[in-house]
């Protein structure tokens, strides 16, 4: 209910109530002026009975029974009393009466129309009826003489007393309408006048909230008044003001703030969109304001594919009523897209709708972006570093195994053994350069592949030739090495293996698939390098220990091992062949007259004799057998597993050799070199080597003292009786006893 209706209705009821209240009132005075009427007249009936039936103690008859005396009694009381009275006897005929009307002693009273008097008489209970005729009240109470013995009845009129109070009453009835009709002028003028002022109070209340909830932050209400509609007005407009700065702030902020925000109501139609928001959209908000979001906001997923299915966040949150978000791609009108976090946020005190926050991440993304390239340089980086320090590890490892190598075999089984696991696969081979210089040969060989031949020239080789690096394969303009089997197909490579100024051989490395694998040589370069260097080191470490071994044992002059190498060599020899039970020859030779000759034709020619006799010597020998330079011109020749009569029959063959020499120096014929030899054996003579070579010199000076030119085979002592050095000459013999 309307405040208007409510406060007319509280006027008009309050009003109501008084009036009310005031009739109430009144009734009740007037019920109570009837009742003490009714009871007064009550009282002067019975008063008057009593006296109407009172016989004094005289022997006056009573009142009843003189009914003149009784007349004058009643008009008495009548004037006293303004009030009419009859007495009528005990059948209800008039005995005397003092009243306005017309009645007559001894007519029958039937003013009663009930017979009120009648049932009195006879009940002796005063009632009360109204006279038809005179429309008056009347009260009939009986008259009693003695106990029970209804004599007759005084009928009073007793209208006076109640009319006068009924008169009063009716005053004031009208008193209180009137009253309650003034009061209620009264209380309508007031809420008229209450309405009037509520009613533009209310008003302007009323208009200003509406704007507000228009969204009129910037209405205000006139508060001139004083009243508690002033203060409402000055609280409305604090209020107001409050709304306003506050809207201003968050406007302020929406305006300003990087992210992109839209809003949207229920049925996803834009509401409203921020400066960032149309930047990132690349339309005017004017333009795009309630429209269908998916008319101006084009999301892809985050790799920029289009969302099947109602599966974009947008439609998930419209669907569901919850937030969602998540990375997206953003489209603008152009066709560019940018990479945002969408997120979706329900307004849970509108009505449906949601705001859409658009975080723009392509910074972040291309931030991400060079973190990642980085990263991906630097694990390149870490594995070429790693796979650095692999190469250099096994390079080490492979410097440390060849270093450990004493014999070239030794280092070329190293090597094959190695290659195949730091070439990944690729067949290839080292090949030496011989110390003729005039001659490659291939020392080791590793995979499946052959693509060079096993000797060739070193000219046949343009690594060798050129003193660098050679590659060739298929659709390279190189030439291709006389040394290589394989047609254009497969690539390969040679690689010099040069150390301390000379270059020792090749590196030779085939890779069959080259124009399918143009990177083969190019990934290994690194690796490769290190593995020349570090073999050419080792192979020149190795030749090196090897010219120095062999200056360590044998002549320079003649190329024949030296003694020391002879004794070493034969003892060790000699202890195999006790072993073994096989014999074993020591022939010592000596050059005849040799200061003589070199007196007769020079040193130089002499140390040319010497070569001869040794070439002579090597020429005769077996792979077994020690052939060395004993002395000056004095050699010695052992001979595993040979016995001594073979022994003597080969120093024979070679006394003639040497006798047969044709040797001639600087154009000049030096004549013939003759020698004289000792033979000597185990287990003949003796079982030591100290022994064997004494014995055996001791045969060599026998041939000497004979005549020279000659065998001379030790003499044959039982082991009991051989003299530890045998200074005897031997007997001439030209073979074995
Ligand atoms: P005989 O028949 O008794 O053995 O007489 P011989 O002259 O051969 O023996 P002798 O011991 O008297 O002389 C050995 C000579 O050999 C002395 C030395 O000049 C010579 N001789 C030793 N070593 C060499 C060498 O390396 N080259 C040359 N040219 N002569 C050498
Ligand atoms: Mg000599
Ligand atoms: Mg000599």
């Amino acid at each position: 209910m309307r405040i208007r209706s409510q406060i007319i209705l509280s006027m008009v009821s309050a009003a109501a109530l008084i009036g009310l209240v005031g009739g109430v009132a009144i009734f009740t005075q007037m019920t109570a002026t009837k009742y003490l009427g009714l009871t007064e007249a009550t009282n002067v009936a019975r008063e008057l009975a009593d006296t109407i039936v009172f016989k004094p103690s005289d022997g006056t008859p009573s009142l009843l029974d003189r009914p003149e005396a009784l007349t004058q009694f009643l008009e008495q009381q009548h004037r006293r009393a303004r009030r009419d009275f009859i007495v009528v006897d005990r059948n209800k005929l008039i005995v005397a009466h003092a009243a306005d009307e017309e009645h007559k002693a001894g007519d029958k009273f039937n003013h009663d129309p009930g017979n009120e008097v009648g049932q009195t008489l006879a009940d002796g209970f005063p009632r009360k009826f109204v006279d038809p005729n005179e429309v008056n009240a009347i009260l009939a109470v009986p008259i009693e003489q003695g106990e029970d013995n209804i004599v007759g009845a005084v009928l009073l009129e007793y209208d006076p007393v109640v009319n006068a109070a009924e008169q009063r009453t009716n005053g004031l009835l009208w008193l209180v309408g009137l009253s309650t009709a003034a009061a209620m002028l009264v209380a309508a003028g007031f809420a008229w006048m209450l309405l009037s002022r509520f009613g533009s109070g209310l008003k302007d209340m009323m208009r200003g909230m509406q704007a507000l909830a228009q969204g009129d932050a910037m209405t205000r209400i006139g508060h001139a008044r004083r009243d508690e509609f002033g203060q409402l007005a000055e609280g409305f407009n604090t209020m107001a003001d409050q709304l306003a700065s506050a809207r201003a702030h968050i406007e302020d902020i929406v305006e300003t703030v990087a992210e992109g925000i839209v809003v949207l109501d229920g049925d996803g139609r834009i509401v409203s969109a921020n400066p960032a928001a149309t930047t990132m959209i690349g339309r005017r908000a004017d333009k795009i304001v309630g429209l269908q979001w998916d008319a101006a906001v084009k999301l892809h997923d985050a790799k920029g594919g289009d969302f099947t299915g109602g599966t974009s966040p947008i439609e998930i949150a419209l669907a569901t009523g919850r937030q969602h978000q998540g990375e997206v791609r953003l489209a603008r009108l152009d066709g560019s897209q940018t990479p945002v976090i969408a997120s979706c946020s329900p307004l849970s005190r509108s009505e449906g709708g949601l705001v859409l926050t658009l975080n723009d991440i392509s910074e972040l993304r291309r931030a991400e972006g060079i973190v990642n390239e980085r990263a991906d340089q630097l694990a390149i980086l870490n594995r070429e570093l790693h796979e650095k320090s692999e190469t250099t590890t096994r390079l080490v490892k492979l410097g440390e195994l060849l270093q450990a190598c004493v014999t070239f075999p030794e280092a070329f089984s190293v090597v094959g053994t190695a290659m195949t696991e730091f070439l990944g696969g690729l067949s290839g081979s080292v090949h030496l350069t011989s110390a003729s210089r005039n001659l490659v040969e291939e020392m080791a060989h590793w995979g499946d592949v052959r693509s060079s031949i096993t000797q060739f020239a070193p000219e046949d080789c343009w690594a060798l030739r050129r003193g660098q690096e050679h590659v060739a394969g298929p659709g390279m303009l190189t030439p291709r090495c006389a040394h290589i089997t394989e047609n254009g197909k497969k690539g390969y490579v040679c690689m010099p293996l040069a150390a301390q100024g000379e270059t020792l051989g090749i590196l030779h490395l085939c890779e069959p698939n080259a124009a399918e694998k143009p990177q083969w040589l190019a990934e290994r370069q690194q690796i490769l390098r290190g593995v020349v260097d570090t073999l050419a080191l080792a192979l020149a470490n190795l030749r090196l220990r090897e010219t120095l071994r062999q200056q360590s044992i044998r002549d320079p002059n003649t190329g024949l091992f030296n003694r020391r190498y002879l004794e070493e060599t034969s003892s060790r020899e000699l202890r195999r062949m006790e072993r073994s039970g096989q014999p074993l020859t020591i022939i010592m030779l000596d050059v005849d007259h040799f200061k003589q000759f070199n007196d007769t034709f020079g040193h130089e020619a002499g140390d040319l004799v010497l070569k001869q006799v040794a070439a002579t010597l090597i020429e005769h020998a077996r792979d077994s057998d020690v052939v060395s330079r004993y002395g000056g011109e004095e050699f010695a020749l052992v001979m595993p597993g040979c016995s001594l009569e073979e022994g003597a029959e080969r120093a024979e063959t070679l006394r003639q050799a040497i006798k047969n020499l044709h040797l001639a120096h600087r154009g000049r014929t030096l004549g013939t070199v003759t020698a004289s030899f000792g033979v000597a054996a185990y287990p003949e003579h003796g079982s030591g080597w100290a022994e064997l070579t004494n014995a055996a010199d001791h045969a060599q000076y026998d041939a000497k003292a004979e005549g020279r030119d000659r065998v001379v085979v030790a003499r044959n002592t039982p082991p009991g009786e051989r003299p530890a050095i045998q200074l005897v000459p031997s007997k001439k013999s030209g073979a074995p006893t």
